[in-house]
């Protein structure tokens, strides 16, 4: 879940909001991480060809790639699920928590001690054919719309929520449904995840509508149709 002042402050701390903060997206780590790390605590893969890696380095450089040994196993287990089915499929992560174990982790309302992630969703082309990362550099605000108006949530609202905007319709990408419902799926399934941030147009529409464990987060909280949240226990 993010928080109330998703837009600018995710700018901020991933730095996004600048031509020249947006180069650091993607620069490299330059050195390894002399961070003190919490007990119980550690690092998610930061390379490019394992089959759960970050959107972008950032998430790496800035320390935002802890999880709990159970999260890890878990996402790596989800990884491997989807990448058998869908070969060359990898999971992306966004924001997880940062090494000290503390929450909450600004700008989310969460995150911080290892049971958090934030991982995109996958996408298609135009013509179907799969997108290798998501649209966006940071991974996020690369929205799925709802198809049907009367589907929309926090209608009305001044409402965190309503912060997220509706992508161009002739954008070049759309929602990869069978790749997302795989990963979904297989989350949902695993004993370790309390619980799936998903939107509920998205939730319907990826036939997840009785799972009791994917979940609306709210509209005090940002969109989840750009990624989904998982919550480990
Ligand atoms: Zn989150």
């Amino acid at each position: 879940m993010r928080s109330q002042i998703v837009a600018a402050a995710a700018a901020l701390v991933l730095g996004v909001a600048a031509p020249a903060a947006r180069e650091a997206v993607d620069r490299p780590p330059v050195a390894p991480t002399a961070a003190k790390v919490a007990p119980g605590l550690v690092a998610l893969p930061c390379v490019g060809d394992s089959p759960i890696t970050p959107v972008a380095p950032v998430y790496c450089r800035r320390d935002r790639h802890y999880v709990t040994e159970r999260a890890k196993a878990s996402l790596e287990a989800a990884a491997a699920t989807v990448a058998k089915r869908f070969p060359g499929a990898q999971v992306q992560y966004m924001d997880a928590s940062w090494p000290a174990g503390r929450r909450p982790m600004p700008p989310h309302r969460s995150h911080g001690d290892g049971r958090q992630i934030d991982i995109t969703l996958f996408y298609v082309d135009r013509d179907g054919r799969p997108l290798q990362r998501p649209p966006t550099r940071n991974g996020y605000e690369a929205y799925e719309p709802p198809r049907f108006e009367r589907e929309r949530v926090c209608v009305g609202q001044r409402a965190p929520h309503n912060d997220g905007k509706d992508p161009p319709q002739d954008r070049a990408w759309r929602l990869d449904e069978a790749r997302t419902r795989e990963l979904v799926r297989t989350l949902a399934a695993d004993p370790r995840v309390r619980r799936v941030f998903l939107e509920p147009h998205l939730k319907t529409r990826l036939g997840f509508g009785s799972n009791p464990k994917v979940r609306f987060a709210g509209c005090a909280a940002a969109r989840h149709d750009d990624h989904i949240h998982v919550d480990f226990y």
